[in-house]
């Protein structure tokens, strides 16, 4: 379910989310249209992954992402959202995210409390730092579906 369709290449608009806060939690998710997320290999694992991601043809950044349960549509859709690990200096909802999803890191869980979830995420964050500044998984920064000709057209929806 995790690693049998890794690494996975996809590209769509940011969306409004369903306001669970994550900026607030310093932690913003970067939402794909259900559209997107229907385009999903339908067995591929909820939980976090890590891998890269760029927003229209910006750089190529570090990224945690998480595959989960989407309470819009009573938890029998899954959500995918991307928090890339860059300080943008705006948001950027209705632009094309490009992400390569390259490993797992863990499945979905409860926390306790909001402390123990935000130091889960810092811990998720910096595991997926290292694990991406691995050779084989830098090589994947370099990637061509980073890097679109001029002027074509990125929506393939
Ligand atoms: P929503 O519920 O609308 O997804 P969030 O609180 O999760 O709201 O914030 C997500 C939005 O924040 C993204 O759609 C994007 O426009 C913006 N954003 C700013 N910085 C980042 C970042 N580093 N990673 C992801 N999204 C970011
Ligand atoms: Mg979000």
């Amino acid at each position: 379910g995790a690693m049998r369709h890794l690494p996975y290449f996809c590209r769509g608009e940011v969306v409004k989310g369903f306001g669970r806060g994550s900026k607030e939690l310093g932690i913003p998710t970067a939402n794909f249209s259900e559209q997107v997320v229907e385009s999903f290999p339908s067995d591929i694992s909820t939980g976090i992954y890590y891998g890269w991601a760029c927003v229209g043809n910006g750089d190529v950044h570090k990224m945690v992402l998480s595959i989960g349960w989407n309470p819009f549509y009573k938890n029998i859709k899954k959500s995918v959202e991307t928090h890339i690990i860059h300080t943008f200096k705006e948001d950027f909802y209705g632009e094309i995210l490009s992400i390569v999803i390259v490993g797992y890191i863990r499945p979905e869980k409860n926390f306790d409390s909001l402390d123990a979830l935000i130091s889960a995420i810092q811990e998720d964050i910096e595991e997926a730092k290292r694990q991406l500044d691995l050779p084989e998984h830098l090589k994947l920064k370099e990637d061509n579906f980073f890097h679109l000709p001029e002027g074509k057209i990125v929506n393939d929806h």
